[in-house]
């Protein structure tokens, strides 16, 4: 960010790649790419990564071409999540492999394909969480280096995706608990789950009015700091296509969003003073987060979004139906486990049937899931 003093940039509680505590298996240096950069690359050329293109976000690409799927939506959290890196000194390389990374355990359909998935596991004492699929996908299910089996990322990158939305305390998620638990992640990874926010509650709401979901005059009513983002645009364009006018407004929005967050990290760093990545560990809370009124702005479209746009009927009845077919399918692969390819089977021959099964579904995109489903039924 142009203008922001040295002493409001915080390069002293950056992760330097040279920090790393490096990877599982041990790899010759490549000559001119870090190891964050190799992670980032080894990401964007994996299949799970390429699959986001092929997995919904919120709105089912049924209604529109111009929709958000998770890969467009990656592709804005990585965007504004080095931006933000950028502009408090952090690790760009470091920040942008987490941000490519942070969506990949997301099973087909969006959260109603998660929560099926969930509650099929829970009946079996289970669980499934895209935060542990995603490690997952990149320690085991990734397999196109013959050195070793997964990615092999580096223990950061690995430690930010589980850290991606929370914390946890030992024993809390026993299969993670090599990645230092109890503590805070580096910021780099602290910023992923902020920008995300950034990133969805703006486009949900441009894609939602894409698709007629709410009135302006709601949104404005509802969320009054956004109608003052909105109104000297409204005024200095007065001939400007309305549509042109609200992309001007959504994109007031995030940079005052990441303006917001930018200002709100730099004030609780100065307030606590830290040295080092090791005090930023070691520091009870998160230190990345917005200014008050950046806060009190994302909590009004968040609010907004879930009366308005996340329950509507149209969107209820769609995520009901994907649920439903997901726990279908759960159901009938138990049942007829021979319905899944058998490399696949004999490969992870090791898994309780439930996790065979739950993973099958949770690699799927929402196309291969349709054509599955199609052929069992
Ligand atoms: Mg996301």
């Amino acid at each position: 960010m142009a203008g922001v003093a040295e002493s409001q940039r915080f390069a002293r509680l950056r992760l330097p790649v040279s920090a790393s505590r490096g990877r599982r298996y041990p790899e010759l240096a490549h000559p001119y790419r870090n190891d964050f950069q190799r992670d980032r690359d080894r990401i964007v050329h994996s299949r799970a990564f390429r699959r986001l293109e092929n997995k919904t976000q919120v709105f089912p690409p049924s209604v529109s071409d111009h929709f958000r799927n998770r890969l467009t939506h990656t592709l804005e959290v990585s965007q504004i999540a080095r931006t933000i890196a950028a502009s408090l000194g952090l690790d760009e390389d470091f920040t942008e492999a987490l941000a490519l990374a942070h969506d990949i355990g997301h099973p087909p359909f969006g959260h109603s394909g998660e929560e099926a998935l969930a509650q099929r596991m829970a009946e079996h004492g289970a669980s499934f969480d895209h935060n542990v699929h995603a490690l997952r996908i990149v320690e085991r299910f990734e397999s196109s280096y013959a050195a070793f089996p997964g990615l092999n990322l580096t223990f950061e990158v690995r430690e930010g995706m589980a850290k991606h939305s929370r914390d946890f305390a030992r024993g809390e998620f026993p299969e993670l608990d090599e990645y230092r638990p109890g503590e805070r992640p580096p910021l780099e990874a602290q910023l992923i789950d902020m920008a995300d926010e950034i990133a969805y509650n703006t486009a949900d709401l441009d894609d939602a009015a894409d698709a007629a979901l709410f009135q302006k005059a709601d949104l404005w009513e509802a969320c009054p700091d956004a109608y003052a983002l909105y109104e000297p645009i409204d005024s200095m364009y007065p001939g400007a296509p309305e549509r042109v006018r609200w992309l001007e407004f959504l994109r007031q929005l995030v940079n005052t969003l990441a303006t917001g967050l930018i200002t709100g990290t730099q004030a609780n760093l100065l307030a606590t003073q830290l040295l080092s990545v090791e005090d930023v560990r070691q520091h009870p809370v998160r230190l990345v987060g917005f200014t008050a009124h950046a806060a009190e702005l994302n909590q009004s479209l968040k609010h907004f979004l879930h009366a308005h746009v996340y329950s509507s009927p149209s969107l209820e009845a769609e995520r009901a139906h994907s649920a439903a077919r997901v726990g279908w399918m759960f159901d009938h692969l138990l049942a007829h486990p021979e319905a899944m390819p058998e490399n696949y089977r004999l490969e992870h021959a090791q898994e309780l049937p439930h996790r065979l099964v739950c993973d099958y579904i949770a690699g799927m995109t929402d196309g291969y899931f349709h054509r599955a489903y199609l052929e069992m039924t």
